[in-house]
């Protein structure tokens, strides 16, 4: 996936501020954050959205969910509260198409999804 812009981020062709990395997983802050805590939890192996989860790729959506709670640890979001949101295509509003978790923290947040 040539033109995939997280595929870029991975292969850091594209600069970000990477918090977490390993060889499945890497975490990076959101451009545009809409809160304190704004992290993007993204597999490395291109998976377009939740309809590519299969058994066989499912792993590394534990271990992202590891990384999550990891990183609220770290951010001190963890006692407080978050949310953790994945957009899937247009009616989901996903405008990246590499799966995605964005973990948003830090302020009490409304009472609807946000981003
Ligand atoms: P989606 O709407 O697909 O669920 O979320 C895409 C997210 O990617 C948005 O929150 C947007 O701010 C973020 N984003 C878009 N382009 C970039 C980029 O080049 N770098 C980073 N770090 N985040 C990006
Ligand atoms: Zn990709």
């Amino acid at each position: 996936m040539n033109d995939c812009l997280f595929c870029k981020i991975i292969k850091k062709e594209i600069p970000s501020k990477i918090v977490y990395e390993d060889e499945q997983v890497i975490a990076f802050e959101d451009i545009n954050p809409v809160a304190p805590v704004h992290i993007l939890v993204i597999p490395k192996e291109h998976i377009a959205n939740v309809n590519e989860i299969t058994e066989e790729n499912s792993k590394v959506i534990a271990k992202i969910f590891t990384v999550i709670s990891k990183l609220a640890k770290e951010n001190n979001i963890a006692e407080d509260g978050y949310r953790v949101i994945t957009n899937t295509l247009e009616f989901g509003g996903q405008v990246i198409n590499h799966l995605h978790f964005h973990l948003i923290g830090g302020k009490k947040l409304g009472p609807k999804i946000v981003q």
